[in-house]
């Protein structure tokens, strides 16, 4: 693991100091389930142009173009298992150290973790929507299509569907935005885990945390455009590293039963 073992302590003692603790995760936390980030070498980016694939325009254009990254995409997506960093975040949850998890990230893989309060700042690739009649459509709808790289299309009018995820150039849903900034500045700690912190409005979030007061703990394989606002950096995979935190924390708060007889939690 890259991160040492006296920084992973650290970042424990700064989630049981912290009444509210939010994550915002990027790509890089699904990578060890198998799903590419898009920047990092070898990314879906070095790939497909996401001005040709990924934007909204395009896509109105020519929606042949997603649905063909799709067909490259879709496999991954629903053979991908969460891994021991959604696991570790789901955990602390249910430890009451963990308010929300925003993430960027489309592929339902922090509610399969078992993580309950999850807001997706880009959509999610469960679902599409028609553009003629704005029929919603279920995964089950759109995915033998999509595995064909073929455009779906609506099963009422035979319009294109488009699936519900966030593409270049679209606006966010404005509800969950909203959500995530209240989170982002009321929180007193912020995960932010393998983030790339280059897609806005999502990288503006841990700057808001800070102006809010809070602490910012960064995980990354890499470093950051926002590292300098960070007061932890955990260098390493977060697949590794998320679950030493947790482990970590969990021994310091077995620690405070022992002396206090309960367990710390966000109202002490
Ligand atoms: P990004 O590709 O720009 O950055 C990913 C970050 O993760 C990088 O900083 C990289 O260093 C880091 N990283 C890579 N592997 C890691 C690991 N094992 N542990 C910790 N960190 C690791 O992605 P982004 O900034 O998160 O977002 C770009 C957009 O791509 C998002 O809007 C998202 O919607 C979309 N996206 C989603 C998925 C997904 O749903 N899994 C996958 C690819 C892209």
């Amino acid at each position: 693991m890259g991160a040492k073992s006296d920084i992973i302590e650290q970042a424990a003692r700064m989630i049981d100091a912290a009444g509210k603790i939010v994550a915002l995760t990027g790509a890089g936390i699904s990578v060890e389930s198998g799903i590419p980030d898009f920047r990092s070498p070898g990314g879906l980016w070095t790939r497909y142009d996401p001005v040709v694939y990924a934007t909204f325009e395009s896509f109105i254009n020519d929606p042949s173009k997603f649905w063909e990254m799709a067909a490259d995409l879709h496999p991954l997506l629903e053979n991908a298992e969460p891994n021991p960093a959604h696991m570790a975040l789901a955990e602390l949850e249910k430890l009451g150290k963990c308010e929300a998890v925003i993430t960027q990230n489309i592929d339902n893989l922090h509610q399969r973790a078992g993580s309950g309060q999850v807001l997706e700042l880009h959509g999610t690739f469960r679902t599409g929507t028609c553009l003629g009649c704005r029929k919603q459509h279920t995964y089950e709808q759109i995915k033998e299509s999509a595995f064909r790289g073929e455009i779906p299309r609506c099963v009422i009018c035979g319009g294109v569907v488009k699936p519900d995820v966030v593409l270049f150039g679209e606006p966010l849903n404005a509800s969950v935005l909203q959500r995530s900034n209240e989170l982002a500045s009321q929180c007193d700690l912020m995960l932010v885990i393998g983030c790339g912190l280059e897609v806005y409005p999502a990288a503006s979030l841990p700057s808001y945390a800070k102006r809010g007061g809070a602490r910012i703990i960064f995980v990354n394989i890499a470093s950051t455009p926002y590292d300098p606002i960070a007061d932890l950096i955990l260098l390493g995979k977060a697949g590794e590293v998320m679950p030493a935190v947790v482990e970590a924390y969990k021994r310091i708060a077995e620690k405070e039963v022992k002396r206090f007889g309960r367990w710390k939690s966000k109202d002490n």
